[in-house]
């Protein structure tokens, strides 16, 4: 059982053919990177994956459940893009934001009962944001909220973590804080995490596994299988030759 098994999936909006025969597994304790360029379907693969869309054609499995049907939503944690995140028409503090995330499991509004206000603060503490607990979200930078939002995702123990293009929008200094959390999850938490991401230089020195998407998958498998072939694969992939730039760190 994978947490996320893809056979055969093509989806179209309308009449425009969107994924193409998609076939992806993703095992327990797997990183995996999906890249690509604008436009290529990454965003539209992971609404399926949240069952948000259904396939045209294929399946798609979580936990050996159709992600339409999926039950065990605590067991899948989202983090959106920041700019799609931010949309909260009220102030709430960052102990209200995270709390929310409790909610579906509880389904039910209502005050926190003394475990799960220690889960919040434990979780909150685990994002590095302890002394902002009572602050704003509004009042915080891009980076801490974006940690935020990480937190609302992980405040149920979700096995499954899922961030698309989570970087966007989020300073330099706080992009460096928020992929040593991502590593944090993935290697001290064993959360099986997938990522999209543009940025194929960083991605690569973070990620166990690499999907290379445009409409088509052109790459599925180890990081370091990717990295070695990446140059024909990127120029398959983007049809253009792709300068990737390096990161040391
Ligand atoms: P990516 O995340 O790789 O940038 P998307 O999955 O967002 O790509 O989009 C893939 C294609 O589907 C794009 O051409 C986009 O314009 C189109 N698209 C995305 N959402 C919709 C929608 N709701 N209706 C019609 N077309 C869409």
């Amino acid at each position: 059982m994978y947490p996320i098994d893809i056979n055969e999936l093509s989806f179209a909006y309308e009449q425009r053919l969107i994924l193409n025969n998609i076939k992806l597994q993703v095992h327990d304790g797997d990183f995996l990177g999906i890249v690509g360029p604008n436009g290529s379907g990454k965003t539209t693969l992971v609404k399926l994956i949240l069952g948000l869309l259904r396939p045209m054609h294929g399946e798609v499995k979580l936990y050996d459940q159709l992600a339409s049907n999926f039950a065990q939503r605590h067991r899948i944690g989202y983090i959106a893009q920041r700019s799609a995140s931010i949309n909260l028409g009220f102030p709430a503090t960052v102990q209200e934001v995270v709390a929310a995330g409790l909610l579906s499991r509880h389904k039910l509004f209502g005050p926190l009962k003394k475990l799960d206000r220690l889960q919040v603060d434990k979780t909150i503490e685990l994002v590095g944001l302890s002394s902002y607990r009572r602050h704003l979200l509004g009042n915080l930078s891009g980076g801490q909220q974006q940690r935020v939002f990480i937190a609302r995702a992980l405040v149920c123990n979700p096995d499954l973590l899922i961030f698309d293009e989570p970087t966007v929008g989020v300073d330099a200094e706080s992009v460096d804080r928020f992929y040593t959390l991502l590593e944090e999850l993935h290697q001290c938490h064993k959360k099986t995490m997938v990522l999209v991401s543009h940025d194929i230089g960083v991605i690569t020195t973070k990620v166990n596994k690499v999907a290379c998407l445009n409409r088509e998958l052109y790459f599925h498998g180890d990081c370091h299988e990717f990295i070695s072939n990446q140059e024909q694969i990127l120029e398959q992939a983007y049809q253009h030759s792709v300068q990737v730039l390096s990161h040391n760190h």
